[in-house]
């Protein structure tokens, strides 16, 4: 095959390559072309022969090329012309063509020649303005929405992140970040979200996609509430890289909060409109009949007192008229209250309300159950509504054990368990039962969701509103497992 190779001439393989060939002189004279220089360049091969290179170069840089081709004759080398500018070919109809060009010197007789070469560039131009063009629309448009971007790599375990995206989450412009520290600067409460967002996104079979909001607090800066929004790319089914953007949602969020705090005041001031309007109702009906009770009382009495008449039934008439006029004024107080309407605030001893409210649910008698309490004994006590508090407690008790019976766990147990974080004391309730289902784990605490056909779907919003007035955080912790586990914050009474 070789030997038969042997036998191809130069001018045979310099006539069928597909590239635009040209062999010159020193002089810069075209001694031959072949017919895809011919074509390229619009030129028949007898008008090619014995033209000058510069004639195939737009004339407004013809001058600088002829110093050019001196200067590579001085020195010649195999290489690219132009060092990566955007060269210009001249074709015969006036077209000028973007092109790449090679330049090897060839010595034959002690004769200086160089063998041209034509790359068509325009596609090649087209492609890189287009990508310049794309990436500064994408530069414009992270600038426009405040976006920062983070790159990190799984397999080295490193990150990299863009000016903006230090911004965002309080780090210098040039301090070497890793993965670790980032990780640190999650809120604890939000760092049970982040694993789970993770393992998702890294679940080869899954759609890559990360999705997170999360708090991020550094010491030297203000809490920011951030949204991360990434892809996880794969090889060979293992997660290698993760790249996406960083996003401030802090006013966002701001916003978000005021209007549903705004909501929220509404919402409890046209209940307690509500109920006051019923309670007034019935205390109207209830009184009439009451002050008639002790009017009819009062005048029995009366007519007995003239009659010497037994001493016991005139206590018990007496008895009547106290009767009657306590609940009178029970009901005036009723009203009141609903009046006024706050809740009252006291400093409550969260272990015996945890052992309380354990008693209560198993004399409600939904199941048989074990339960656990791990007490933290210094706890100090905490500040909040005793009645509203245990009515979170018992709700999220509830719920584990209908959870527990609806999949008939053998042995089901709640445990709970109290404990200090900083200046917050904080309850921990978990149940041995399946867990929350992941197709509906974050929409447990909006109003109304309920998986039950007999739910409400009120508890878990309930019990969160109340929490939260109260001054502390109520959230699932879905990577606690077995069963579902629920924590709640409460502030310590000062
Ligand atoms: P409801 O109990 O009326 O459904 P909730 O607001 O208390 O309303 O609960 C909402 C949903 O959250 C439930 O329907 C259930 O799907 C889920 N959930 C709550 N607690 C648990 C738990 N301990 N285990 C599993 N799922 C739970």
């Amino acid at each position: 095959m070789i030997r038969r190779l042997d036998h191809l001439s130069f001018h045979a393989l310099f006539n069928i390559a597909a590239d635009a060939l040209l062999l010159v002189d020193a002089e810069g004279k075209i001694l031959v072309s072949n017919p895809s220089a011919q074509a390229f360049l619009g030129y028949s091969p007898e008008e090619m022969q014995h033209m000058c290179v510069e004639q195939l170069i737009p004339e407004r840089l013809r001058d600088r090329h002829v110093h050019y081709r001196q200067h590579y004759l001085a020195k010649p080398e195999k290489r690219t012309m132009g060092q990566g500018a955007d060269l210009l070919a001249l074709a015969r109809d006036g077209r000028e063509l973007p092109v790449d060009i090679g330049l090897s010197p060839i010595m034959v007789e002690g004769e200086r020649y160089v063998l041209i070469t034509f790359i068509d560039a325009l596609e090649r131009r087209r492609a890189q303005a287009a990508l310049r063009e794309s990436e500064e629309r994408l530069r414009l448009a992270k600038r426009a929405a405040g976006l920062g971007v983070f790159d990190r790599d799984l397999l080295r375990d490193t990150v990299t992140l863009d000016a903006r995206a230090r911004e965002i989450l309080g780090l210098e412009e040039d301090a070497v970040v890793t993965p670790e520290q980032l990780m640190a600067q999650v809120h604890p409460e939000d760092d049970a979200l982040r694993r789970s967002a993770l393992k998702q996104a890294m679940n080869p079979h899954g759609t890559g996609e990360y999705y997170l909001e999360y708090r991020n607090s550094q010491s030297s800066a203000p809490e920011r509430w951030v949204a991360a929004s990434g892809q996880v790319f794969f090889e060979d089914d293992e997660p290698v890289r993760i790249v996406g953007t960083l996003q401030d949602i802090t006013e966002r969020k701001a916003m978000k909060q005021a209007f549903r705090d705004h909501q929220a005041d509404i919402d409890a001031a046209l209940k307690r409109q509500a109920a006051s309007q019923t309670a007034s109702a019935m205390a109207h009906e209830l009184n009439q009949p009451l002050a008639a009770l002790s009017a009819y009382s009062e005048v029995a009495l009366h007519e007995l007192e003239k009659t010497a008449c037994s001493d016991q039934l005139k206590r018990a008439l007496q008895g009547c008229i106290e009767q009657s006029h306590r609940a009178g004024r029970t009901l005036h107080e009723l009203l009141e209250y609903l009046h006024e309407g706050e809740p009252g605030l006291e400093a409550i001893d969260l272990n015996v309300l945890v052992r309380e409210t354990l008693t209560l649910a198993r004399a409600e008698g939904l199941i048989q159950f074990n339960s656990v309490l791990e007490p933290y004994l210094h706890l100090p006590l905490v500040q909040g509504n005793r009645l509203q508090l245990q009515k979170v407690i018992a709700n999220l008790i509830r719920n584990g054990l209908e959870a527990m019976r609806d999949a008939g766990v053998e042995n089901p147990t709640i445990t709970i368990r109290t404990s200090q974080k900083g200046n917050k004391a904080m309850v921990t309730v978990q149940d041995s039962g399946p867990g929350f289902h992941p197709d509906t784990a974050t929409r447990i605490f909006e109003p109304f969701f309920t998986t039950k056909s007999r739910g409400m779907g009120m508890g878990l919003s309930i019990s969160r509103a109340l929490v939260e007035a109260g001054g502390g955080l109520l959230w699932a912790d879905p990577e606690a497992g077995p069963g579902a586990t629920f924590h709640f914050t409460l502030p310590l009474a000062s």
